[in-house]
């Protein structure tokens, strides 16, 4: 990874590729407020790109230029309409920029060598890997039903996922250690593989081969559910909020 092009790599202005929108907060999904807020047709008034999930839990959200997939306890992507609802989701206007290739290399000494190579471990930016990955382990949450059980209580009920040599495209935003709650510290990354045969919140993977894109954020607009009844009289004061996303992500 060649540290001067990535360390280069700043913020593009042009069409608000400098923003990063987010609809919810991590946080709400501990103690269990899963009501979808938002629709993927409002989000994608705010991006092309992005992850997510849906209300209560239902599934992994992947939207890569402009369609929203989901992949569910089936592993399998569909298609989203767009009046399907989201508690929590983080979405952009793509306009990533080409950082390097990288030939057999597992998740977590990518995922540090991109952070060492473009020195950002203080701003938000999105990853992008399309190419081939050698193996891929992916989960998605079983769907709750209201009334919603806390993150914790769902942890351990999730499909698991394995592939090997799949084609796909791995979307990931890495966000500063401060803001572990607003959004799990560190990579989120979801997948999604070209036949769109399996996919999901990624647990593992080895890069077979691929080009590695990133894009930088300097704004984050943080939106919140604000008229939603059960955000606005939720006490957060007792909520583990740290253990808990540092258990389930
Ligand atoms: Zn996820």
């Amino acid at each position: 990874m060649t540290k001067s092009a990535a360390a280069n790599i700043r913020p593009i202005h042009e069409h608000g590729a400098n923003v990063l929108y987010q609809h919810g907060t991590l946080a709400q999904l501990v103690p269990g407020l899963l009501e979808g807020t938002t629709t993927i047709g409002d989000l994608l008034t705010h991006g092309d790109t992005g992850i997510g999930t849906g209300e209560g839990l239902d599934g992994e959200l992947i939207i890569l230029d402009g369609v929203a997939y989901k992949i569910g306890q089936s592993g399998v992507a569909e298609i989203l309409p767009d009046d399907f609802t989201v508690p929590f989701a983080s979405v952009h206007r793509a306009a990533f920029q080409y950082q390097c290739e990288r030939a057999d290399i597992g998740l977590e000494d990518l995922n540090r060598k991109i952070v060492e190579a473009n020195g950002r471990a203080n701003t938000f930016f999105a990853v992008i890997m399309r190419g081939t990955f050698s193996f891929i382990k992916t989960r998605a949450v079983i769907k709750q039903q209201a009334p919603y059980p806390t993150l914790e209580q769902v942890a351990d009920q999730q499909a698991m996922f394995l592939g090997h040599d799949v084609k796909g495209t791995m979307l990931g935003y890495f966000s500063p250690l401060m803001f572990n709650g607003a959004a799990v510290a560190g990579f989120h990354e979801h997948f999604l593989a070209d036949d769109r045969s399996i996919g999901g919140h990624v647990l593992d993977a080895v890069l077979e081969r691929g080009d590695i894109l990133s894009q930088v954020f300097d704004t984050l607009v943080q939106h919140l559910p604000v008229d939603n009844p059960e955000y606005r009289s939720h006490d957060f004061s007792n909520d583990p909020i740290a253990e808990a996303i540092a258990k389930a992500e």
